[in-house]
């Protein structure tokens, strides 16, 4: 006899107890790591990821300088550990193709020009993940740039709206990510109100691609808070006067 996952509850519940449209408890802290430029660390539920700048300092090689502006190198990875079956420890295809699309969304935000024929380096350390890896690693990667205090027009917030078991949910889990009909990682620059970082995996009506984008944007704006008042508790002290 074979149990069938029950995504969706009579209820009308998650899996893990969540509303359609609540997310993950979420967690933020901005300069976690002392060797880096700038550091931030992002939990959203088991999701737990750290980010680390490096720079602007000078391109090397020499032909990778753009004489006008910075370019961002980005490096999105897995640790090991952080899934439940060991993973390789070199980077994958999809480690490459993700560092791409947050290093995308970065570009979309930093002022380059401020630092011509320089670069900046990203990582994102997934340390564990239980989905929504991507955009919880351009949350953090935008924290931490803004924590080396390089110059953007805006931070970046993203979360992964899903459609499971017929209704659309935000921040998947692990669990629905795997048995979900779509998957809609969305990144925005919050005060910008503009897209970042928008991929879809599966199909949606477009009726349902509106709706997630609306419930996607309610998840930006509570983590775009949560990434306000971790970068105001890190410079609490700035303003103080040295007795
Ligand atoms: P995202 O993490 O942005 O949601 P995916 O949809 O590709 O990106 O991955 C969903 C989840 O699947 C990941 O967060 C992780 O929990 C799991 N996962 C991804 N790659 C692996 C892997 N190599 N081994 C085990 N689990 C993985």
């Amino acid at each position: 006899m074979t149990s069938e996952l029950v995504l969706i509850k009579e209820d009308g519940t998650r899996i893990d107890g969540r509303r359609p449209d609540e997310m993950r408890p979420a967690h933020m802290e901005a300069g976690v790591l002392e060797n880096a430029e700038g550091s931030a660390f992002v939990q959203m539920g088991k999701t737990k990821i750290y980010a680390a700048i490096f720079g602007p300092r000078e391109a090397h090689p020499r032909h990778l300088a753009q004489p006008h502006r910075a370019i961002i190198q980005c490096r999105y990875h897995m640790a090991s550990f952080s899934v439940t079956e060991r993973k390789s420890p070199g980077m994958t295809r999809r480690e490459h193709e993700l560092s791409k699309v947050i290093k995308e969304a970065l570009e979309s935000v930093v002022f380059l020009e401020e630092y011509p024929r320089s670069v900046i380096d990203v990582f994102v350390e997934v340390i564990q993940a239980d989905a929504g890896t991507r955009t919880a690693g351009l949350t953090a990667a935008s924290l931490a740039l803004a924590d080396a205090g390089i110059p953007m027009a805006d931070l970046c917030a993203g979360v992964a709206v899903g459609k499971v078991a017929g209704t659309l949910v935000l921040d998947l889990s692990e669990d629905e990510d795997k048995h979900c009909e779509a998957d809609l990682p969305v990144a925005m620059a919050p005060s910008l109100n503009s897209i970042v970082l928008l991929q879809l995996n599966g199909r949606l009506t477009k009726d349902e691609l509106k709706a997630g984008l609306q419930l996607a944007k309610k998840g930006t704006d509570l983590l775009y808070d949560l990434q306000k008042k971790a970068l105001q508790k890190r410079f609490a002290s700035y303003g103080e006067v040295p007795e």
